[in-house]
Formats: structure tokens, C-alpha cells, sequence
């Protein structure tokens, strides 16, 4: 009965969005990638451009002077967070540094008046709406009961490398007898050594994409409370829990985090989006070597499950998404010479190709693009010995290290930053690498690598300076150029 009751909610709820578009046209656009992407840059830039009129050539309706105004207006969800876009905006500009990441859900509406093609004046409502790629991939949890997920997360965790940095979490589950009294304490214990366990996980950038529950990195308003409280517990697939058993506590938290959690972020966000952009920092991954790869093709096969249509979908029984265009984004491109651009977008088309091969995926339309959302480095030529090499010019940011000098903030350096493979099977069997390719050096490589300030800004331009990017024209052109057409 309450799934019926949920259904005729989810349809009035559907027909309210379409009335409302109809009137007042609106394109709910979803920002994700998992942590440290670069969402909260993009966002920033993003509606920064919009409103203050970026140089976006590939931008047609701004580039033909059809964009009127785009502004800011009250977002539409009471219980969504605003995304703090003045403070991230004075803190990329005035102060020189990037701002605080992605933690949750966030919300911005802008307010877009251009001129259609046919010369009459028309409003755009812009809703973007910001979340970690994490709670995506927490999707498949619900058709698992507790006891195969638990399964499944030991037998993981039991494979190197990650049984190295699950041997504190290990011991501790040794302790635990599933049948035995409930304990609110050896609950908190387990809870707190499996997230270490899934924090070293990423950190050490192994199998980011296979490590649900994803609040349990990103928990968003909901660090601490009991559906977070909870860890794998050495059962039987098939077991039944006693009552009044650990296990039987465990399995219980379990669901409330798929009732209370899950079912809720897909049923009131996800499924309302139209158009989605998914960030991914594939030249990290590029760098961190083929297991890397592997889990950043596995996190976009997993993603592109939750973006299917069709009948047999895991996400039919919650909703249909109704998200009709799909962008990839590989961010960062300005940590290479703009020569290397086309096929770092090369590369990640083949990525998602397979993803989109390995996930059977049919439904929106897809594209991929390298981009900076903000350009960080400039290009120049520089001398050496008797080569002229294309090289990248930024400001390292302080307590950067390579080639054993710190950085101070300050100084300046110039990078080769080398070719990109082309190669991508040699990636991902480990015989190609980026960092092989570098001009010789491992520590040319480091340099690479160097995290950037953002770029120092001159404007005599009472709007202030535009930002620098890279291809983020091309990228709001597939977004949202139709819907200005
Ligand atoms: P989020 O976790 O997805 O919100 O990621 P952020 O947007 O906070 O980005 C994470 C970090 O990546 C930033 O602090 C920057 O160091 C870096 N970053 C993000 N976007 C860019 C970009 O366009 N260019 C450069 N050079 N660095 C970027």
C-alpha cells in the first residue's frame, strides 16, 4: 500500500514539474564526481560566466549577444542548502585559493532572459544542483540484503591491497559474535574502524568506486546519527538474526540507511533532474597507475546504471530518470599544454565507451569533453638546451614540493607537462604509463603534478576580471544551448 501511495505522490509530484516548466521553462541540471573533481570550481565558474558574460565562444546564444541578463534568484527547495557561490567566488578571486569542496547537496537557481532565434524575449530557470558521485554509487545496495552486502564488503576487503589497511577493522570484527546482546558501543567501535578502513581505501586510491555506503565518506547532515551507524559483520549470506543480536542490530541499520538515505536522495533529487554533468579527475587517475584506471571505469560503469532507462533497470522500481543529456567531463586540462587536449578527450570517450558497453547502457545522449573549469597555468615556450618545448606556466601552491624545493605561493614555475598516451589498453595493463612518458624523469612527472594557485587577475572592467577556462564554453553548449536556441 505505501508503495502505491509513494507512486501516486512521485506522479502528482511529476505533473506539478511539468506545469510548472511549461509556464516557466526550468532545466534542472546535477553536478557530480566523486570527491575532489572539481564540482564547487566548476559551479563557481559556471554561474560566474553566466552572469558576468564569460568569453564563450562556443557559447552561441551569449556569443551572438542573445543572453540578456542571467541572475540569481531564491532557490526553489526550502530543505536544500544554497551552494555558497559569493564566498567560493571571493575566495577563488580575492584570495587566490580554491574553495571548500563538495560535502553535500547543495542548490542554485539562476535566472537566464535571452532572446530566442526568432527574435521574441524568453526566461530560462536554471537550477543547478550540486552532489557527491558517492551517493550514486550506493544505488545497487537496494536489492541487497544486509547479509550479501556484508559478504560481498569481507571479501573485498579480505584481497590485497585493501586487507592491508583493513587489519585494524579485521581484528576487531574478530572480537564480535554476531549472535551475541546488541552493544551500542562495539557497534560505534566497528562503524568507526570500517570508515577508517574505506577513508585509507581512497586515500591510498584504490577501489574508490566499489566502497558503499557512500555517506560513510561524505555523510553530508547526517555524520553521526544510527542509519550511519553500522558495519559488516562476519554472517552467512542466507543467515537469519536473532533477535535482539548484534546482528540482527547491524541488519536493521542497514535498511534504515537504504529507507532513510538512499531510496530518498534518488526519489527527491536524482529522479528530478533533466540534464547531468559528471566530473571526473582522469589525469590523476592517469597518474596513480592501471588500478586507478580501472576503479575510475568501474565508478563510471556504476554511475551509468544509475542514468539507464528501460524496463529492468535496478532504478524502475524507484523511479524513471528523465535526464535526457549526459556530459563526462575531464577536469583539469589546464595542467597540460592545449596540445594534449584532444586527446585526453580521446582517452576519456573510450572510457566511457566501455563503461557505457560494460553498463548496457541506452537512454540519454552522451557526450565527453576536457575542460578547466578554471585555468590555473598559462602556455609558453621554453628553452632547453636546443629544444623550444611547449611548456605550462603557474604559481605552485605553497608547500607544493618538487624537486625537493617548497614552494612559497609565490614563485612561478614552468612545466613540460609530456604527452598523453594514446594508447589506453597499454594504461590499463600498466605498460603505458603517463608518468613513463615524461620527458625522461620522474620528477618531471612531480612537477606535473603540482597543484596550482588560481590565476593572478588584472581588470580595469567595473564587473570585474572574467575567469580563465578551458572548453567550459563547449561544455554549458551541450548542457543548456538547445534549451536558448
Ligand atoms: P569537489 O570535491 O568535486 O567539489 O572538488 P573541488 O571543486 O573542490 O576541486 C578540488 C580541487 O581540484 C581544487 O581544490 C583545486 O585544487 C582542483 N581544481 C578543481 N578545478 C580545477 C581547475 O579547473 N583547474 C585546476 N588547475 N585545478 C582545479
Amino acid at each position: 500500500f505505501s508503495n502505491l501511495l509513494e507512486d501516486a505522490w512521485l506522479s502528482a509530484r511529476a505533473l506539478k514539474d511539468y506545469g510548472e516548466n511549461l509556464f516557466n521553462p526550468t532545466i534542472r541540471l546535477g553536478v557530480t564526481g566523486l570527491s575532489r573533481a572539481g564540482k564547487t570550481v566548476f559551479i563557481t565558474a559556471l554561474v560566474h560566466g553566466l552572469c558576468r558574460g564569460g568569453r564563450f565562444p562556443i557559447f552561441e546564444s551569449m556569443s551572438t549577444g542573445r543572453i540578456a541578463t542571467a541572475r540569481l534568484a531564491p532557490q526553489p527547495d526550502d530543505a536544500v542548502p544554497r551552494f555558497a557561490y559569493e564566498n567560493f567566488l571571493a575566495t577563488l578571486i580575492e584570495q587566490r585559493q580554491w574553495p571548500s569542496s563538495t560535502v553535500d547537496i547543495s542548490e542554485l537557481r539562476l535566472v537566464i532572459d535571452y532572446q530566442r532565434k526568432n527574435g521574441s524575449e524568453q526566461t530560462l530557470t536554471l537550477d543547478i544542483v550540486d552532489y557527491p558521485g558517492e551517493w550514486l554509487l550506493d544505488l545497487p545496495l537496494l536489492t541487497k540484503t544486509y547479509e550479501r552486502w556484508a559478504a560481498e564488503s569481507l571479501a573485498l576487503s579480505r584481497q590485497d591491497p585493501r586487507a592491508r589497511v583493513a587489519r585494524e577493522w579485521h581484528a576487531h570484527l574478530a572480537t564480535l559474535d554476531p549472535k551475541g546482546r546488541e552493544n551500542e558501543q562495539e557497534t560505534l567501535k566497528a562503524a568507526r574502524l570500517f570508515t577508517a578502513y574505506l577513508r585509507a581505501c581512497r586515500d591510498e586510491q584504490f577501489a574508490m568506486s566499489l566502497l558503499p555506503p557512500g555517506r560513510f565518506l561524505m555523510p553530508g547532515n547526517l555524520a553521526g546519527s544510527p542509519a550511519l551507524t553500522f558495519a559488516p559483520l562476519d554472517v552467512p549470506a542466507d543467515g537469519t538474526a536473532p533477535d535482539g543480536s548484534l546482528w540482527a542490530m547491524m541488519r536493521r541499520r542497514f535498511e534504515a540507511y537504504k529507507d532513510a538515505v538512499v531510496r530518498p536522495f534518488f526519489r527527491d533529487h536524482f529522479a528530478r533532474l533533466d540534464r547531468q554533468i559528471v566530473l571526473a579527475d582522469a589525469l590523476s587517475a592517469f597518474n596513480a597507475g592501471p588500478e586507478a584506471l580501472q576503479d575510475l571505469e568501474a565508478a563510471l560503469t556504476g554511475i551509468l546504471e544509475c542514468f539507464r532507462v528501460g524496463r529492468s533497470t535496478l532504478l524502475s522500481s524507484v523511479f524513471r530518470p528523465r535526464i535526457d543529456r549526459i556530459l563526462f567531463a575531464a577536469t583539469k586540462a589546464d595542467h597540460l599544454h592545449h596540445s594534449s587536449h584532444d586527446r585526453l578527450e580521446a582517452i576519456l570517450r573510450k572510457l566511457v565507451e566501455q563503461a557505457m558497453q560494460r553498463a548496457e547502457y541506452a537512454g540519454a545522449k552522451v557526450d565527453v569533453v576536457a575542460m578547466a573549469a578554471v585555468r590555473a597555468t598559462r602556455e609558453a615556450q621554453v628553452q632547453r638546451g636546443r629544444d623550444r618545448l611547449p611548456s605550462i606556466v603557474g604559481t605552485p601552491i605553497a608547500g607544493e614540493i618538487a624537486e625537493g624545493e617548497v614552494f612559497d605561493g609565490e614563485t612561478e614555475v614552468a612545466t613540460f607537462p609530456g604527452d598523453l598516451p594514446t594508447n589506453l589498453q597499454g594504461l590499463f595493463r600498466g605498460e603505458d604509463t603517463f608518468r613513463g612518458l615524461a620527458a625522461g624523469s620522474h620528477q618531471e612527472a612531480d612537477f606535473r603534478f603540482l597543484r596550482f594557485r588560481p590565476p593572478r587577475l588584472v581588470s580595469h572592467d567595473p564587473e570585474g576580471p572574467a575567469l580563465p577556462h578551458i572548453r567550459l564554453d563547449r561544455a554549458l553548449q551541450f548542457l543548456i544551448g538547445d534549451r536558448l536556441q
